[in-house]
């Protein structure tokens, strides 16, 4: 066995634990419920890839991100949630209690929580991880204020692309979008925002190769490539924002909850899903605000609607 469980049968199961997960976790187990968190592939979720937090409300000084959720652990743990690391590779919600295996482990539970969130996709490149938090983020709404005065880059050539590349041009000396096409999977309006601000310079038909510096430990420049010309070049650049899409967590469920194309789940109200007793919380179902406070939000709505249905069972 990975892990030691205080039993096998649990009113609520959450699984993930970053903003969703373990505000959902304070909930229920402020209601007595004994919520079981199960800590998911990436603990602590998003904000354990950032460094500062400057809009959670109540923090006037700004939080570390992997603070704060360990924080937020913290109180869960006080009103008696537990904890366990691992993730859940199966998953049965053809009847309840639903089931899930974690780590080889089967799990019962009467009601679930999914606030499995969603993994920003990286490039893949070996110097890109290392640097993460140091140059090299997902989250402009997050970091970009780190970048006042400074040159910028954002990879990616959609909605998402667009959008950041527009908001840093608040606080970077120079923003330059690079994309690996000349066409654009951005909405008509997005593009055209951003070709309009006379800020953001544009790099296309580019892919980067490699980031600099991890002997200095934090971003300095990178290594491009022009597909078409194979020319290849070295760029100076501080802040390097990834928005190349994100990957919901949501592969143990696939067939079983309702999940749009990407595999995000469709919400069918509030916190509901299609399945009576699963309630999403959070990036796997949130493409569009994605921040740690609405995260956060939907754990509580989550929490609130298993904790009533538990209730109205007589659990
Ligand atoms: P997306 O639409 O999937 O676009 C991802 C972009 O990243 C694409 O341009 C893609 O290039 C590029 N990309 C993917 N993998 C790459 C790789 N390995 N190397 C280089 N480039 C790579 O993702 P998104 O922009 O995050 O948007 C997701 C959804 O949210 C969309 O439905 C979008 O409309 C929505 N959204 C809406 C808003 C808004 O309306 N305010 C804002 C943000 C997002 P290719 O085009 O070559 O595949």
């Amino acid at each position: 066995m990975g892990f030691e469980v205080s039993e096998s049968m649990h009113s609520v199961i959450i699984i993930g634990s970053g903003c969703a997960g373990n505000t959902a976790a304070i909930y229920t187990a402020r209601a007595g419920l004994k919520p079981l968190v199960i800590g998911g592939h990436e603990p602590g979720g998003q904000l354990s890839l950032t460094t500062e937090v400057e809009n959670f409300p109540g923090f006037p000084e700004g939080i570390m991100g992997p603070q704060l959720v360990e924080n937020m652990k913290q109180q869960a743990v006080r009103f008696g949630a537990e904890y366990v690391s691992g993730k859940v590779d199966e998953a049965d919600l053809s009847k309840r209690p639903f089931r899930l295996r974690v780590e080889g482990e089967w799990l019962e539970c009467r009601a679930l929580i999914v606030a499995s969130g969603a993994s920003a996709r990286w490039l893949g490149l070996p110097n890109e991880q290392k640097l993460i938090g140091h140059g090299v983020s997902s989250c402009a709404t997050c970091d970009g204020f780190f970048y006042r005065g400074k040159k910028i880059m954002v990879i990616g050539g959609g909605d998402s692309a667009m959008e950041e590349a527009n908001f840093l041009t608040r606080f970077g000396e120079e923003v330059t979008i690079i994309h690996r096409r000349e066409e654009f999977r951005a909405s008509k309006i997005m593009l055209e925002r951003a070709q309009a601000n006379p800020k953001i310079k544009w790099m296309l038909n580019t892919i980067v190769e490699d980031i600099f510096d991890v002997e200095q430990g934090v971003v300095t420049g990178v290594q491009l490539k022009n597909k078409k010309t194979g020319e290849s070049w070295r760029q100076d650049v501080d802040g390097f924002f990834l928005a190349i899409g994100h990957v919901p967590n949501t592969q143990p469920f696939v067939g079983q909850l309702d999940l749009d194309a990407e595999g995000f789940i469709v919400s069918h109200g509030g916190a509901r899903t299609n399945i009576s007793g699963v309630f999403h919380a959070g990036d796997v179902e949130d493409r569009v605000y994605r921040q740690a406070i609405t995260a956060a939000g939907a754990g509580c709505r989550a929490a609130i609607e298993a904790e009533r249905m538990l209730e109205a069972e007589g659990h």
